[in-house]
């Protein structure tokens, strides 16, 4: 290992050695980004990298609510305040048993790298809750989210933080959370974007992050003059990012064959049409259900309990569910059944290791950071039509999407040209710290 990679690595390590996802997230960025800062001038003696790994601010709180029983409930609830170089922090709210402080701190740190490539004007953070969504009821999800924002108003505002969605925290969550804020500062601002479309949202946001994942796939072929139609893709989740990546290679002629949850994957061999999609919209989204109550309509299709979708032959992945859900045997199991490509809707869903196999087996892979940034570049564009007092249409926005994802991709392919291959993790890490470097330096040291 490169010695200034290997130090810097070391005294990061020491200062959060039990915050894994955190570590894997600062090494990914670290090994590419300090060649760069090593082979141009400008960055030298201004620590710069140690700077930008420690969050700005890390706020962390108790969450009292009652259930429908009358027991009271104590979640913590956190926000992390990583980067404002470029902007107010931008990130989204997760609510999910797993969350602790080392998957925020990993999600705000990758969500600076990502604002910055969106070239939007928005500095990077994360936040959230352990509260599990799962089985509550509506009144328990609103109480909850009410008393989330009692406390977190204090530390967002429009022009400060503007918080999102993310696991666990949909259009119902963020209303309920808005609703609070409103009450409380008697204001009626962009505050959270993913907002109604009567009261401050923007078209296609929700479908922003999975469209804006079949665009990326869709640059990266043509690249190589190939593209979506036709394909066979793999996708993994049945959430928010899953379904629209599912609608989007629907529309552009693709076979989607899998979908999936924390029980396991649906495999429809004829293809989930849309017919079938707005199936699995309604088991998800109204019914709240487990995937495999696919098969109650569609018997031909096949539950794999447990399992992910990974050994499926395909000609793309989507991974779109969560971190470090495909691991180093499920990229080579890919590559063996003839993947040429993966695009990342889940935030860091591959491992280090299964990169690796990507990288060497020279097929298609790009970061989440780069692919999945469709999301957030929306959310930015919510808060433009906030502050203009004025929305666009359905088309305006999802070109103004499609222009912002072909401008992260000719990023990637700017700082990630290799021989023969372009490294769109190199160019994504690259691309999206410069600019963030470049406004701390200009900011002086503060
Ligand atoms: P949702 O809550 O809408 O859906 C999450 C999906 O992933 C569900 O199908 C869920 O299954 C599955 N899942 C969650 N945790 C696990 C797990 N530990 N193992 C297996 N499956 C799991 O979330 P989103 O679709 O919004 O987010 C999915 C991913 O995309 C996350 O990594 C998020 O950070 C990322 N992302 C989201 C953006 C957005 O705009 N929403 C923007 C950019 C990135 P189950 O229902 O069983 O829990």
């Amino acid at each position: 290992m490169d010695k200034n990679l290997e130090r810097f690595l070391n005294e990061i390590s020491v200062r959060n050695s039990h915050e894994p996802e955190f570590m894997q997230a600062v090494r990914e960025v670290s090994e590419t980004v300090i060649p760069y800062i090593v082979s141009n001038k400008i960055y030298h003696g201004k620590n710069i990298l140690m700077r930008m790994v420690e969050p700005e601010r890390v706020l962390m709180f108790r969450v009292n609510w009652v259930d429908d029983s009358g027991e009271i409930r104590v979640n913590r609830g956190y926000r992390v305040q990583m980067n404002s170089a470029i902007g107010p922090y931008k990130g989204g709210l997760r609510f999910h048993p797993s969350v602790n402080l080392s998957i925020l701190k990993f999600l705000a740190f990758e969500q600076v790298f990502k604002n910055s490539l969106t070239t939007l004007p928005m500095g990077g953070g994360k936040g959230g809750s352990d509260f599990d969504p799962k089985g509550k009821s509506d009144g328990e999800i609103m109480r909850f989210c009410q008393s989330f924002m009692t406390e977190l108003f204090r530390y967002i505002g429009p022009n400060t933080d503007i918080p999102a969605g993310d696991i666990g925290v949909g259009g119902r969550e963020i209303g309920f959370m808005f609703g609070q804020y409103k009450k409380l500062k008697k204001e009626f601002t962009g505050v959270l974007t993913g907002k109604g479309l009567s009261w401050g949202g923007s078209l296609i946001r929700p479908e922003a992050t999975g469209y804006g994942t079949v665009y990326f796939a869709e640059n990266m072929l043509n690249h190589i003059n190939q593209s979506v139609s036709k394909k066979t893709v793999v996708i993994s989740g049945s959430g928010n990012v899953a379904q629209f990546a599912a609608e989007k290679c629907i529309q552009l002629s693709a076979k989607v064959v899998t979908l999936s949850d924390s029980s396991g994957f649906i495999y429809d061999k004829e293809g989930i049409n849309s017919e079938k999609l707005n199936h699995i919209m309604d088991l998800k989204n109204n019914k709240r259900v487990r995937i495999s109550e696919y098969l109650n309509k569609y018997p031909k299709a096949k539950f794999y309990k447990s399992k992910t979708p990974w050994n499926v032959p395909c000609d793309i992945a989507l991974p779109c569910a969560t971190q470090n859900e495909l691991n180093k045997n499920d990229a080579e199991s890919l590559i063996k059944n003839g993947c040429i490509c993966i695009s990342e809707g889940a935030n860091m869903p591959c491992t280090p290791d299964a990169i690796t196999v990507f990288r060497k087996n020279k097929v298609l892979y790009a970061p989440g950071k780069a692919s999945n940034a469709g999301g957030v570049a929306v959310s930015g564009l919510e808060m433009a039509q906030n502050s203009l007092r004025y929305s666009w249409t359905r088309e305006e926005v999802d070109n103004k999407l499609k222009d912002i994802i072909l401008d992260i991709h000719n990023s990637c392919i700017t700082h990630g040209k290799e021989k023969k291959y372009i490294n769109y993790e190199k160019g994504a890490n690259i691309a999206g710290f410069i600019k963030v470097a470049d406004a701390m330096i200009a900011q002086g040291v503060v």
